[in-house]
């Protein structure tokens, strides 16, 4: 058929061929999936997870990493979404609804808290905050359906009693979500606590940190190893439109060979930091899970593989230091830059208030102003000298 220029633009004569080998996956882009003809159209089965029939249900691309997001974390059904927090309400608003009660603990991701405070607001959800070092403090009552789950917990990092709280959760039936982003599959099998009846029901990971490590790209999972459950939440994913840029995947995907690497790298130098940061008269206390003087350490110890411990240590500063003081001394840092997230190359400071930030006391935490420390790939020596030179604007 001879063919319009315009037409011919469109149409083009070649097309990569389907068999070539290389490093990466292809890329596939796709909001439009084309069907071969009338018969693959009428017998599409969009709702099994690998059939393709529109970009938002997936592609080659985004099952290719989701399939390995499910593996390293031990679970078998994967759904991506474009951010952390979106995979979070992703669980949230499939498995809540009117007049349920969930359990999220103190030192839960800030975000998810505003998330289901409004889901509070709106569909009268119970809200119950729990103390992650103490099970009893998980008091569900038969309206209770999801417990979450952080290890370690955002900011003050306390690893919570996990195999307890599972435990407690399957006795009375709540489905439990865990926030893996801290551990990222790789410091412990959250599926799978020395037998695999022994496990949360889903993990939700930012890949927007670990598997990412650039800074640069937002992305979320949710994995399950519940076929019913995954079912469950897949439809919720399907009429929300929650879908992931085929590029971002691809972004994805290259940086994870080098996770584990990264991952490793930055625990070891966070321990570095770790121990001079204990040495220094400023400090009041320092928070990490592989510290003994940290909240939960026995746990941590219980749970995580080869004394893996991610790249974020936290200091509380003496309480004589002003609101000013600690705010120059993060203004004086030059290689640590002031910035939410982690996980990416570029080391990064937090400024936090936590008397804003919990609900329940906390005899464990000195009063003080916290500074959290993401550890990226500098020099652990070179980021020691750049907090001892921030530190001189407190003398
Ligand atoms: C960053 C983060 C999230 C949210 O991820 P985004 O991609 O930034 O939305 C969720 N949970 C934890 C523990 C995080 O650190």
């Amino acid at each position: 058929m001879k063919k319009n220029a315009q037409t011919a633009l469109i149409h083009a004569p070649r097309r990569a061929p389907q068999y070539i080998q290389t490093v990466q996956p292809p890329l596939f882009r796709a909001s439009t999936i084309i069907f071969e003809n009338t018969d693959a159209l009428f017998n599409r089965h969009w709702t099994d997870a690998y059939d393709y029939s529109y970009g938002t249900h997936g592609t080659p691309t985004t099952f290719t990493l989701g399939d390995h997001i499910a593996q390293i974390e031990g679970g078998l059904y994967h759904l991506l979404a474009p951010s952390g927090l979106s995979a979070i309400n992703l669980v949230n608003s499939c498995l809540l609804s009117q007049g349920d009660e969930v359990w999220v603990p103190d030192n839960i991701y800030g975000p998810n808290m505003e998330h289901l405070r409004n889901l509070q607001q709106r569909y009268g959800i119970a809200v119950k905050v729990y103390n992650p070092l103490e099970v009893e403090n998980f008091s569900p009552s038969d309206k209770a359906k999801l417990l979450w789950l952080e290890a370690a917990g955002s900011v003050t990092l306390e690893f919570p009693d996990l195999i307890g709280l599972v435990k407690k959760a399957q006795a009375h039936n709540i489905l439990t979500a865990l926030d893996n982003t801290w551990g990222a599959g790789l410091a412990f099998n959250a599926f799978d606590f020395g037998n695999e009846h022994l496990s949360v029901d889903m993990t939700v990971h930012a890949l927007t940190k670990y598997p990412s490590g650039g800074g640069d790209i937002l992305m979320g999972s949710v994995v399950t190893r519940d076929q019913h459950l995954h079912h469950q939440l897949f439809r919720m994913h399907a009429i929300q439109g929650i879908c992931v840029s085929g590029d971002d995947v691809a972004q994805v995907q290259r940086s994870l060979a080098s996770m584990q690497l990264r991952y490793e790298h930055q625990a070891k130098s966070t321990i570095e930091l770790l121990n001079w940061l204990k040495l220094q008269p400023q400090f009041a206390q320092v928070l990490h899970p592989a510290d003994a003087t940290s909240a939960g350490h026995a746990y941590w110890k219980e749970i995580c593989r080869d004394g893996h411990s991610a790249g974020l240590v936290s200091v509380i500063f003496d309480n004589n230091y002003k609101l000013q003081d600690i705010r120059n001394f993060c203004d004086s840092l030059k290689l640590f830059k002031l910035g939410f997230s982690w996980g990416g190359p570029v080391s990064l400071v937090m400024l936090y208030n936590l008397k804003e930030m919990r609900v329940l006391e906390h005899s464990h935490l000195k009063e003080g102003f916290l500074v959290r420390f993401c550890i990226g790939l500098e020099h652990p020596e070179d980021l020691i000298q750049d907090i001892q030179q921030a530190l001189k604007v407190l003398a």
